[in-house]
């Protein structure tokens, strides 16, 4: 019963990435059943899931065609290694698949079992490749301060958002982080395009300083989403781009959110932001989280050195034993199959713009300083003054209000700590729109009125 599972999960489950002091004594939102673009708890309330599961479930909820796809695999064959001269069909039938959808000169594929690890086996494939070509200086990774880009220790510290590594030594000989390209927050009257000149140049000087013979790779999020759906300036991608081009290093694109359709595109790097990266690593949207699963994709140019039969003499040491696992390839091709049956980026082109256009005209609320994102990646910054974009204290817990207020008129959305983000899955009609935004509407109202109660 619903008791018991609390009592188990509170006393034996350790939740990631969660402050236990808070629900200690609540217990946690038990989910049991899900639907199209519902969730349900274990008392039978119905939720509207406007965080994609965590920015995966793309395709939406109790999707059958997945779940017989996985069942028919595991029966057949739950699991072999693919490791030398092994295989399996779906994983093999997948690679082919995402070098079809992928920018045409990314064409072969390195499975792992998330994000995290897409990013991490990233690096050492890096430090392979120079090293193949005789440069083995070439070690470091530049990455921007509040990316994440997952939690194994070299994705953690690749992440560069502070609250997450504090009690954790980051390996800061390898990687530095260079500004957050952060639209909304840039130096006070600095126009977009000096902006985007500030941060083309911080990239320059810190090239020239520690010399582009020791850079590996620059790693970016197209929109940098756990730390808080961070916009870049118009053109920024394309120029850091230009310029690691012309020294030498690497440019690897975290698509892990942005990528299978949240910006209306199955890839966001060549058809939203010009870039040609030469390694996309995608995740969550990639199987819609039904089974856990992640790739880097790897360009035409790298692979020439990584991996032809002329290469002798080294072996790229990395790999899991879930690398290429049939029935998350399985889930992941069902899920391909589904988005494009479907148009499913289609819909994100249609109905983006709008869930854009109406989360922006929640701007009235007193409390709402930023409305931002694109099509079903967005975010609401809450704060104390509009004209400033002075913050809340922590204690008001603002961003947890806005979403308890949500969670109790039925819509689930995400609280990242003073900030709201919305990443619906991708099946959201203009009416779920207007729905979810009146909910929201209320909810900033009732939070404005229990800020004020509580003397904030
Ligand atoms: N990269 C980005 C951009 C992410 O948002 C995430 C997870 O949220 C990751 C990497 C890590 O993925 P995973 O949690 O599957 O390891």
């Amino acid at each position: 019963d619903a008791e018991t599972l609390w009592r188990q999960d509170r006393d034996h489950f350790i939740h990631p990435f969660t402050d236990f002091s808070q629900f200690h004594d609540k217990g946690c939102e038990m989910i049991t059943d899900s639907d199209g673009i519902y969730v349900e708890d274990v008392h039978g309330n119905r939720f509207i899931d406007g965080i994609a599961g965590l920015w995966c479930v793309n395709v939406g909820h109790g999707r059958r065609e997945i779940a017989q796809a996985m069942a028919d695999q595991a029966s057949r064959m739950a699991y072999f290694s693919t490791f030398n001269n092994l295989s399996n069909a779906p994983a093999s039938q997948l690679a082919a698949k995402l070098a079809e959808l992928a920018p045409a000169h990314l064409n072969h594929v390195f499975y792992t079992c998330g994000g995290s690890t897409a990013n991490d086996a990233t690096i050492r494939l890096v430090h392979y490749y120079f090293n193949r070509l005789g440069k083995p200086n070439k070690k470091r990774i530049l990455s921007r301060r509040n990316a994440y880009h997952g939690t194994t220790y070299l994705a953690a510290s690749l992440t560069g958002i502070e609250s997450n590594n504090w009690s954790f030594d980051t390996l800061s000989e390898l990687v530095t982080h260079l500004s957050e390209a952060n639209l909304y927050r840039r130096p006070e009257g600095m126009s977009e395009s000096e902006y985007c000149d500030h941060l083309v140049n911080e990239l320059e000087a810190h090239i020239a300083k520690i010399g582009a013979d020791n850079i590996a790779a620059f790693i970016a999020e197209p929109i940098m989403g756990a730390g808080g759906v961070l916009m870049a300036p118009r053109g920024y991608h394309k120029r850091i781009q230009a310029v690691c081009r012309a020294n030498d290093i690497l440019y690897i694109a975290d698509e892990v959110v942005t990528g299978f359709g949240r910006l209306g595109h199955f890839f966001a790097s060549e058809a939203v932001f010009e870039t040609q990266p030469d390694i996309i690593n995608i995740a969550k949207g990639l199987s819609s989280g039904y089974s856990p699963l992640g790739a880097s994709l790897i360009s035409d140019e790298l692979y020439a050195v990584l991996g032809t039969p002329q290469c002798k003499g080294g072996v790229l040491s990395t790999g899991f034993t879930y690398s290429g696992h049939p029935v998350s390839c399985a889930a992941a091709l069902k899920n391909i199959e589904i988005m494009e049956r479907e148009d499913i980026c289609a819909n994100v082109r249609e109905v983006g713009p709008y869930l854009e256009q109406s989360l922006k005209s929640l701007s009235h609320h007193t409390t709402v300083g930023d409305v931002r994102g694109s099509n079903f990646m967005m975010c609401l910054e809450n704060v104390a003054d509009k004209a400033t974009g002075e913050l809340l204290p922590v204690e008001a817990r603002v961003g947890d209000r806005v979403a308890e207020e949500a969670q109790k008129r039925g819509l689930i959305i995400r609280p990242v700590g003073h900030l709201n983000v919305i990443s619906p899955t991708l099946i959201w009609s203009r009416e779920t729109v207007d729905t979810a935004v009146t909910i929201l509407d209320e909810a900033l109202s009732a939070t404005t009125a229990s800020l004020k109660r509580d003397g904030f």
